[in-house]
């Protein structure tokens, strides 16, 4: 089932009693979701996120704009008659009841020809809970579950009616840092199985970036960037969506081009296409630096982390105040840690510029 956002805006009246200004948790998207794909909706915590996918599940009403799922309108319908299955960050499970009477709940009070027999019920549940691989709990009460194991019930229960889209919020961040990690395998595993259209919300961009077909960067309640998670990593279109992607993160420099040489503070980086003198932010992929003698970038050394087959090299720049920068090389190549600095040539697709101002994409070539 695609699910299609048009023009879709939210607002809340101010909290703040003194600037009587709406919040626009929600501002004018529009994007479509691909039938069976796996979205990541990504941004910092008050960008919309939960606003942007209660709307789809009917939770809240848009103040403008509408909603399809398929070809149809359903920004009138209420949420239980959407066919959606939701999964919060807190599992929110009966306490008192066992794993198996919390998969059936939502088919009890199923009406008309979808009603189901108890031996029906159970049978359904029985396959979500193998899908969701906890078939063998299903006599326990929820405090005799893992988080992780909760979690999994509490997807079940989304699963059991079979719904046309699945929405998570931020299902994830309740878990220790090893379950995440197996848990969000296991959502992209289930997505994958059941193909049902799924929208994934999280704040981490590690997360979406492993777990989404596409991603929706979102900031103050604005639609950033959408596209692929290499994509938006390796062409992002402002230095937020730079910075808010990648670990470790994007190096950030004051740069300005001068008769078409970039420099980064006092050092001449490359020759570039761009006529304009003026004043710059560069950003430097760690991935983007090459250990070269000659190499026109240099880098007061800090430090060297062994990182397994690579190596990161910890090191300050007069033109990058406040960041350290993480350099990932590769781990045959031999950093004399002795000296004080440590040179780097640049590899161009790494190179990132942005206006100073407003941060948008400077696009340009070296020559
Ligand atoms: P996220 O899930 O990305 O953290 P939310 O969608 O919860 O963000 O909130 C987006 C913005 O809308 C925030 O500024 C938040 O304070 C505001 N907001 C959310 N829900 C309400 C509400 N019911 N009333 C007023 N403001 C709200
Ligand atoms: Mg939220």
């Amino acid at each position: 089932m695609k699910v299609v956002l048009q023009n879709v805006t939210k607002k809340f009246p101010s909290r703040n009693k003194k600037e009587k200004k709406d919040v626009i948790a929600v501002n004018d998207f529009t994007f479509e979701i691909p039938d069976g794909k796996l979205i990541g909706l990504l941004g910092p915590s008050g960008c919309g996120k939960s606003t942007a996918l209660n709307l789809i599940s009917g939770l809240q009403k848009p103040t403008s704009g509408r909603i399809f799922f398929g070809d149809d309108d359903i920004t009138a319908v209420p949420p239980e008659k959407r066919g959606v299955g939701l999964v919060f960050q807190n599992y929110a499970l009966y306490p008192h009841l066992t794993v198996k009477q919390n998969i059936t709940f939502p088919l009890e009070n199923l009406k008309g020809k979808e009603k189901m027999t108890k031996a029906d019920r159970e049978k359904r549940a029985y396959e979500i809970a193998k899908l969701v691989q906890i078939d063998g709990l299903m006599e326990r009460k929820p405090s005799e579950l893992s988080g992780g194991q909760q979690q999994r019930v509490a997807i079940a229960r989304a699963l059991v009616k079979m719904p046309r889209v699945l929405l998570l919020d931020e299902p994830l961040s309740n878990l220790d840092a090893r379950l995440r990690l197996q848990t969000r395998e296991e959502i992209k595993r289930i997505q994958h199985e059941t193909k049902i259209t799924t929208v994934f919300v999280t704040h981490d961009q590690d997360e979406a970036m492993s777990i989404s077909d596409l991603i929706v960067v979102m900031k103050e309640g604005i639609i950033q960037q959408i596209g692929k998670p290499q994509e938006v990593y390796s062409d992002p279109v402002n230095l937020f969506v730079a910075k808010f992607l990648g670990t470790p993160p994007i190096g950030v420099y004051n740069g300005r081009i001068e008769d078409g040489m970039l420099y980064i503070g006092d050092d001449a980086v490359g020759k570039t296409n761009l006529t304009e003198n003026t004043e710059l932010t560069v950003g430097i992929r760690p991935e983007g630096y090459i250990l070269d003698s000659e190499g026109g970038l240099v880098c007061n050394l800090s430090g060297v982390e062994v990182m397994g087959r690579d190596i990161s090299i910890v090191s300050t720049h007069p033109a990058a105040p406040d960041q350290v920068i993480r350099s990932i090389i590769s781990s045959e190549k031999i950093v004399d840690t002795s000296k004080p600095t440590v040179r780097f040539k640049l590899k161009p697709g790494k190179v990132l510029l942005f206006d100073k101002t407003s941060g948008n994409r400077i696009r340009f070539e070296f020559i």
